[in-house]
Formats: C-alpha cells, sequence, structure tokens
C-alpha cells in the first residue's frame, strides 16, 4: 500500500513537469510566430516588408505557373518625397509615408496585397486583375492620395502625390519571370516619372 502511494505520488509529479513544459514548449512558439509575424512587418507603417513581398509573390507565381490567370504588379514611387525631409523635417517625412500606407491600404481590395517595398517605394499584386481594370485601380489610387491632405507637426498641411508604373503577365504576355515583372513596373515608374510625375504608367 505504501509503496503505491509513492508511485502515485511520483507519477503525479511527473505529469506536473510534463504539463509546465507542454506550457512551456507552447509558450516558447506563440513567441517564435509573433517574431516571424513582426520580421515581415514594417516598423514605421506596419504594412508588410519586403520580404513578406517576396514570400508572397513566389507564392502566387507558383499558383501562375499551375493555373495562368492575371498578375498585375504595381510599383509606386512617391513625388519628390525628399524634398519634404529637406523642408519639414524627417518626421513630417515618416507621418507622410504613414498616411500613404494608410491610404494605399484602403484602397485594394483583400486578395490584392500591399508591402513597403523600402524607402518611399510600395508595391501591391493585383490577383485577377486585367489591363483595363489595374489600370483604374491605380489611377483610383493615385488621385486619392492626391486628394488627401494631412498634417505633419501639427503646423504644415501637405499633399503629395505618386508616380505609378504598371506591368501584367498573363499567358499572352513576354513577361515570363519574376525578374522581368519587377523591371518592367520599374520602368513603367520611371516613364511616369519622366512624362511629368502624378500619373500612371502602363508597361507594354
Ligand atoms: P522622385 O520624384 O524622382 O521619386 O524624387 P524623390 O525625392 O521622391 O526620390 P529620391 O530617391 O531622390 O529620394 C527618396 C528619399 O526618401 C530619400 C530618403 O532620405 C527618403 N527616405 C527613405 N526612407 C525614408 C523613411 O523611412 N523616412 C523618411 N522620412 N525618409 C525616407
Ligand atoms: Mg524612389
Ligand atoms: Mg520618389
Amino acid at each position: 500500500q505504501k509503496d503505491r502511494q509513492i508511485l502515485v505520488a511520483n507519477f503525479a509529479q511527473i505529469n506536473d513537469r510534463i504539463s509546465s513544459l507542454e506550457s512551456k514548449v507552447s509558450n516558447y512558439k506563440k513567441r517564435l510566430n509573433e517574431q516571424r509575424f513582426k520580421s515581415l512587418l514594417d516598423s514605421l507603417t506596419k504594412l508588410p516588408n519586403r520580404a513578406a513581398f517576396d514570400e508572397r509573390y513566389n507564392y502566387e507565381i507558383n499558383l501562375f505557373n499551375e493555373q495562368p490567370s492575371d498578375i498585375t504588379l504595381v510599383v509606386v514611387d512617391v513625388d519628390h518625397f525628399k524634398s519634404i525631409n529637406d523642408r519639414f523635417g524627417h518626421t513630417a517625412g515618416d507621418i507622410t509615408l504613414q498616411v500613404i500606407a494608410k491610404a494605399l491600404q484602403k484602397s485594394i481590395r483583400q486578395t490584392d496585397f500591399i508591402a513597403r517595398y523600402g524607402g518611399e517605394e510600395f508595391v501591391i499584386l493585383l490577383a485577377n486583375t486585367d489591363r483595363n481594370a489595374s489600370y483604374e485601380i491605380a489611377e483610383r489610387i493615385r488621385k486619392r492620395v492626391e486628394d488627401t491632405p494631412f498634417k505633419v507637426t501639427n503646423k504644415y498641411t501637405l499633399s503629395v502625390t505618386m508616380s505609378i508604373g504598371l506591368s501584367v503577365m498573363d499567358e499572352q504576355s513576354d513577361i515570363k519571370t519574376t525578374k522581368q515583372l519587377v523591371n518592367a513596373a520599374d520602368q513603367a515608374v520611371y516613364a511616369a516619372k519622366m512624362s511629368g510625375r502624378n500619373r500612371v504608367h502602363h508597361a507594354d
């Protein structure tokens, strides 16, 4: 009877230790997930960052290879952004980026994916959107930002414009790789800048 009691007590102890270890492991897992999530977010705008974009982009391209559809890449570059930093200070520049990020996020659909690609550049992936529709979406985003004045440092009211480049990968297009798609969108942004900024340009 006594041996049995000791054994039962031992088992209870072991059980307690297992539960405590299990809860520790689940805590670590949770923290690891949180860290992974954070490492994919841009800390200033809280948008997905470039690493997150690359991951999603590869995923969409793999899908495309299995079942071709339309993938549109939208590259957004703020016009004369440096002059905001220069005239109103870096904090005003940061606020500007946050305002733009919010406006962009509000303008896209749930199935689209937006990220801050770096500096004052944002990218949006539009799924299953043809050439005309994607142009209209980009144009709406451009207008929305242009028409939204905002306050920085409680003192100045600013508004900014953006140049936007679009490239599409579909079964007919010559674009076959992610690199080509990005290059084409970059060139379209450059063309938008060269032809006067504050406009949308389609790669062709
Ligand atoms: P353009 O119309 O030709 O695009 O001119 P731009 O001034 O927008 O482009 P440029 O590449 O000359 O300048 C981009 C500036 O963005 C330079 C850099 O200091 C600023 N910048 C990049 N990241 C941040 C950021 O996180 N915060 C702030 N405040 N500024 C940033
Ligand atoms: Mg730029
Ligand atoms: Mg710029």
